[in-house]
């Protein structure tokens, strides 16, 4: 499939809606994001729409990534050092962290799921992602401190770890439940005095869950 026509036919409508990053747009062009669904989907991997990777699980939506993304490296033009990604899924947006960060882990709690991923990502041959399997509530202290963490699942409260785990100066970017039947994206910056919490729109993204299946 050659899909670069269609990657920058994505890219233009998702700068249409706002995306302004310039690395980030580099990203979205550079990373094929039809090698990331079941063969049935690839005709509609450029569609601006979530899509089922197996397992119960979604790869979210081009725009939504995009969002989080800009959200992550706001204010950075060059890489962000280290990044933990909580939800693997299938792997694209740790790809796409691959071009915006210097190391990326990325953690999977359903090993079946960290294993497609796995496969996704072999032929891209990106020596910067290093995909982890485990439950994300802990977050990946190993790593820490981190230039940015990232989740693609939410749960009532955003866990501590996470928050313990950010370098003074970066952002974590997560959904969260922070009032009970209305999931928002959220943003907690660690300045030297503390933590700063924004609280954006309602998303909708799978839940966060405990342990590993
Ligand atoms: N970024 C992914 C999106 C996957 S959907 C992609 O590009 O495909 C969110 C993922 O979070 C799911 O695969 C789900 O299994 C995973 N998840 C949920 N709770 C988790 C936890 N506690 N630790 C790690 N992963 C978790």
């Amino acid at each position: 499939m050659d899909s670069r026509a269609v990657r920058e036919a994505m890219v233009h409508k998702l700068v249409a809606r706002g995306l302004q990053h310039p690395v980030v747009q580099q990203a979205f062009l550079a990373i094929e994001r039809h090698r990331f669904v079941d063969s049935g989907l690839v005709a509609q991997a450029y569609e601006d729409t979530s899509l089922p990777i197996g397992w119960g699980q979604t790869i979210s939506k081009p725009s939504v990534v995009a969002r989080m993304l800009e959200l992550l490296c706001d204010g950075h033009t060059g890489r962000l050092g280290r990044v933990l990604e909580i939800g693997t899924g299938c792997g694209y947006q740790a790809a796409l962290l691959s071009h915006l960060c210097r190391e990326v882990y990325s953690m999977e709690r359903v090993k079946g799921l960290h294993e497609r991923a796995r496969e996704n990502l072999r032929p891209l041959r990106l020596p910067n992602v290093h995909l982890i399997f485990g439950d994300g509530m802990s977050g990946f202290p190993s790593g820490a401190p981190y230039a940015g963490i990232v989740a693609a699942a939410g749960g009532r409260d955003l866990p501590t770890a996470w928050l313990e785990q950010l370098a003074v100066g970066a952002r974590l970017v997560a959904p969260a439940e922070l009032v009970p039947g209305q999931q928002s994206l959220v943003v907690v910056e660690r300045t030297p005095s503390g933590y700063v919490k924004n609280v954006l729109e309602a998303v909708l993204f799978v839940p966060l869950k405990s342990g590993v299946a």
